[in-house]
């Protein structure tokens, strides 16, 4: 199936409820990484435009009716856009296939269903939840309300845009805030449509904002320096997290960071390979590689480590790599030329550290002519004998991933532990003392036992050590989003 999509599409930035252009009348373009092709050329909001979408965002905090109206109303509302979201389904993922290069599949049937599912998880939960209550004997009464703190900038990265936006839209717009999103310059048309989306649900202009752009110098900078953000939540590399901070500083911004990873994925001896190796190839080759969880670092237990090459290889030479938009496919492109350079800067890389290459490494040889110019690279696994080596320290964030023999779990540990990052890690193992004994020592936010990228929103998601500040889902995200109000009456 041909299915280059040829059209390129004007996408304007979203300011108190209108598109508009940028004011420099400055553009750039996106490009399909599949085919190299235009797909886009994009408005870049200037200084000038960012003040305008973070003053609306400002009056429509202050002067309501968003803030003060009921929290059912809100809610509906909120649940309004992701049913809209669900009527778009289609539209959606065919704009995500092509704009980041990941199978349409899997933005049809996990993405944007997840997406409308963020938007209306939160209204939910914000409808249920209540407050603290501290009676202090007869004479007082103690009390808190959860209140908005203001105007709050999204900035988001490209490797799940529309999912990950929603992530921070649904707990932001149910707590009463107004947002400044700032979607990855590589990928903005999905995200794009969320004000005018949010428009149509009937919540009020100036509520959602869209600006596009780039990071130090642009967009990004200008949104986390501004006086009228009140608070930051970024999802990107840990070196962006760092100048956001810096940035925001001076005005004393709240921040909540979701950053990079280098996942251990530890298969004893016990585990079933059965499902341990295709759920390991999903954690190593879902979206090309570039998930911040991916699972890029897989350890195992010497006893065992040739069978699972050997199976691993196999099992990683069956996915087929092609068009985004075939059914067939399971696994696209890398999302753009730097990217596919950096990427590929590991092979160089892992020559010289004399990493075993055991498959891929290169470009599939059987592309149709019309992906020739995509930025394709095989799924590669290397076997390197030593975890300090780039290819086991650094992010990655493409379809490369190592296999690390250990002997011990003490070893496994340590292996695991010696990085900077901490945003998860996966456990392989039939024994239910060690999957509990190892998930204790392992320093990361989520550990998945015999499973891989299974959320409950309810639960905490985060980074410890280098991987982020913060946490994301239920309650921790309306932590984030909420000011605590605590009323002390005399009885
Ligand atoms: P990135 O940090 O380069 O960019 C993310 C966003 O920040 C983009 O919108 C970009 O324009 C903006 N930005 C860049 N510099 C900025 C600056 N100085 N000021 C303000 N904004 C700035 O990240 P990326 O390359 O788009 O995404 C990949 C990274 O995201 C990986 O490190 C990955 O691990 C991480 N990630 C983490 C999670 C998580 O939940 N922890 C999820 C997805 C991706």
């Amino acid at each position: 199936m041909k299915s280059v999509d040829t059209k390129v599409r004007e996408i304007k930035l979203f300011i108190d409820g209108e598109y508009v252009t940028s004011s420099s009348n400055s553009l750039f373009e996106v490009k399909n990484p599949a085919t190299q092709e235009v797909i886009a050329k994009v408005h870049e909001a200037t200084k000038e435009d960012v003040d305008r979408a973070c003053k609306a965002a400002r009056r429509a905090f202050e002067e309501g009716p968003w803030r003060t109206m009921t929290v059912k109303e809100r809610c509906e509302k909120i649940r309004r856009m992701a049913e809209i979201i669900m009527e778009r389904r289609e539209e959606l993922a065919r704009l995500e296939a092509t704009d980041v290069g990941k199978p349409y599949s899997v933005a049809f049937e996990k993405e944007i269903p997840r997406s409308a599912h963020n938007l209306k998880f939160f209204a939910d939960f914000v409808e249920q939840l209540g407050g603290e209550v501290y009676p202090m004997e007869e004479e007082y009464l103690n009390y808190t309300r959860y209140e908005p703190v203001g105007v709050a900038a999204l900035i988001t990265p490209w490797n799940l845009p529309f999912m990950l936006t929603t992530w921070k839209l649904g707990p932001c717009l149910a707590a009463g805030n107004t947002a400044v999103i700032k979607p990855a310059e590589a990928t903005p048309l999905t995200v794009s449509l969320l004000g005018e989306i949010a428009k149509e649900a009937g919540i009020p202009d100036g509520v959602v904002n869209v600006v596009h752009g780039f990071g130090p110098n642009s967009t990004g900078e200008f949104l986390t320096a501004h006086p009228e953000v009140d608070l930051i939540s970024f999802t990107g590399e840990t070196t962006t997290g760092k100048a956001i901070m810096k940035t925001g500083a001076d005005t004393l911004k709240r921040v909540s960071f979701e950053l990079g990873g280098k996942a251990a994925n530890i298969i004893f001896e016990d585990a079933d390979l059965n499902k341990a190796i295709p759920v390991s190839i999903q954690a190593a080759f879902l979206n090309s590689g570039q998930v911040c969880l991916a699972g890029s670092r897989i350890l195992v237990q010497r006893s065992i480590f040739d069978e699972f090459v050997t199976r691993f290889k196999k099992a990683a030479e069956e996915l087929v790599v092609g068009d985004p938009q075939d059914p067939r496919t399971n696994m696209g492109p890398l999302v753009s030329e730097e990217h596919y350079k950096k990427v590929t800067s590991y092979l160089e890389i892992a020559k010289q550290e004399n990493a075993t290459l055991i498959t891929g490494g290169k470009r599939p040889a059987n592309l149709p002519d019309y992906l020739k110019n995509g930025y394709y690279l095989e799924p590669t696994v290397y076997v390197h004998e030593n975890p300090e080596a780039r290819i086991c320290q650094e992010e990655i964030f493409g379809p490369v991933v190592t296999l690390i023999p250990f002997d011990t779990e003490e070893e496994a540990v340590q292996i695991a532990n010696n990085t900077q990052y901490g945003l998860n890690g996966v456990i392989w193992t039939e024994n239910l003392q060690r999957a509990h004994r190892i998930s204790h020592q392992v320093r990361a936010g989520t550990i998945w036992v015999n499973c891989w990228f299974v959320r409950d929103l309810r639960a905490p998601f985060g980074g410890f050590k280098k991987s982020g500040i913060g946490r994301e889902g239920g309650r921790h995200s309306l932590e984030f989003f909420t000011e605590a109000k605590n009323i002390c009456i005399a009885l």
